[in-house]
Formats: structure tokens, C-alpha cells, sequence
């Protein structure tokens, strides 16, 4: 349960918030992004940020429409570090393929926009270039920020939603501590493929942000293995 933070705005009826990471992540991006210097560097830091948070609403808000379809009420949207979660008010312990249908449509909402913003990128609009110059290059960075959300959480890593979605799909077959195990070892299997290609490419951002899900599943497992 993330720290309430601050009240940010209503979309489509769930509020959003931006808790206490959120603003180190905003801090941080201000600070790599304005090495620029002036009115530009700070223009290019606030369209970063606008571009990450609004694609990380809109993976949430993916999560949270295809829930309140399904009965499961409402949600608070938390936005925190490089990452988001939709906090439900209602009951969701619904049957596994609705759990699967919510878990799955974050992901499903970071695929259609990189398919969109690589098309965007691959045949623009006339009035693109014309107009506003840095437009493109938000494209791209949009495109990009859109393809590793979808990536990273499709990949089955526990408690990402790749990791969710493999736990809920296993417990059509398998129950109890044997389930929780496996779906633990799969998620440490890819956790360590992920951690050896950021380490091999120096990406650090991904280096802390694995080593944070390594030591939480690490915990987990020392209470399921007995
Ligand atoms: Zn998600």
C-alpha cells in the first residue's frame, strides 16, 4: 500500500495520485534531464515527465476501466517511481479469468500506444514536423517508454503483472505452497536473464529496480519453501 501523496487530479471518475517516490523520480529526472541548461532543458524535462506518467495512467487506467467493468468498484491510482498501481476499494476476488482479463489489460494498453506512436514515427503527419519540431522526438520517446512498459511487464516476474497473470493461469492446474513456489522460481529464473543484461549494458536505473523485486521475492520464498 503506497503512502497517499498528493491529490493530483480525477480521470475518468478514479483519482490520481503521485506519491513519495514519484516526486524522487520527478527530482531525478529534472536534475539528469537539465543538464541542458535553460528554457529548453527544462521544456525537455517536463515533457519527459508528462510523457513517462502519462503512459504509466494510462497502462493503471487500463487496470482499472476493465475492472470497474467487472464489478470490481472502484480504485485509487498511485503514480511512484518509474511505476504506478491501481489500489481497489471493492472486492477482487473474482473468478481467475477476470483476474487474468485486469491483470492483462495494463500491458494490452502499452502495446496499442507503441503501435500507434511507431506508426506515428514511421509515416507522420505532415503537420508534425512543420509545427512543433520536438514533437517527433517525443514521439520516439514515447514509443519507447510505451515498449519497455509493455515489456517489462509482460515478463513473468513476480509481482509485476507478467508474474501476476503466470501465478493466477498456474492455478488453474496447480494449488497451494507448490504453486507459489514455482511461480517464485520462474519469476527468479527471468529476474536473473533481465539482471544479467542490465548488468551487461550498465543500466543502472533497471540494476536497482530488479535488485528491489529480487530481495521481495527472496522474502516470499523464505516463507514458502518450508
Ligand atoms: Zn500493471
Amino acid at each position: 500500500m503506497p503512502t497517499r501523496g498528493i491529490y493530483l487530479f480525477d480521470v475518468a471518475r478514479f483519482p490520481v495520485y503521485l506519491d513519495t517516490s514519484g516526486l524522487i523520480f520527478i527530482g531525478l529526472i529534472l536534475l539528469l534531464q537539465m543538464g541542458g541548461g535553460g528554457v529548453l532543458g527544462i521544456l525537455g524535462a517536463f515533457l519527459w515527465i508528462v510523457a513517462i506518467y502519462g503512459s504509466i495512467l494510462a497502462h493503471e487506467l487500463g487496470h482499472a476501466v476493465v475492472g470497474r467493468r467487472l464489478g470490481y468498484g472502484t480504485a485509487d491510482i498511485y503514480l511512484s517511481f518509474f511505476g504506478g498501481v491501481a489500489v481497489w476499494s471493492g472486492r477482487t476476488s473474482r473468478s481467475r479469468r477476470d483476474q487474468l482479463l485486469v491483470t492483462l489489460a495494463g500491458p494490452a494498453v502499452n502495446v496499442v500506444l507503441c503501435i500507434l506512436f511507431y506508426l506515428l514515427m514511421r509515416f507522420p503527419p505532415l503537420f508534425v514536423g512543420m509545427l512543433v519540431p520536438s514533437l517527433q522526438g517525443l514521439i520516439g520517446d514515447l514509443y519507447w517508454i510505451n515498449l519497455i512498459l509493455a515489456v517489462f511487464n509482460i515478463l513473468p516476474i513476480y509481482p509485476l503483472d507478467g508474474g501476476q497473470a503466470l501465478r493466477t493461469a498456474l492455478a488453474y492446474r496447480i494449488r497451494g505452497s507448490r504453486l507459489l513456489r514455482i511461480s517464485l522460481q520462474v519469476s527468479f529464473a527471468t529476474l536473473g536473464l533481465v539482471m544479467l543484461y542490465a548488468v551487461l549494458n550498465s543500466r543502472i536505473f533497471l540494476v536497482i529496480m530488479l535488485a528491489q523485486i529480487a530481495f521481495q521475492n527472496w522474502q516470499e520464498w523464505q516463507q514458502v519453501r518450508r
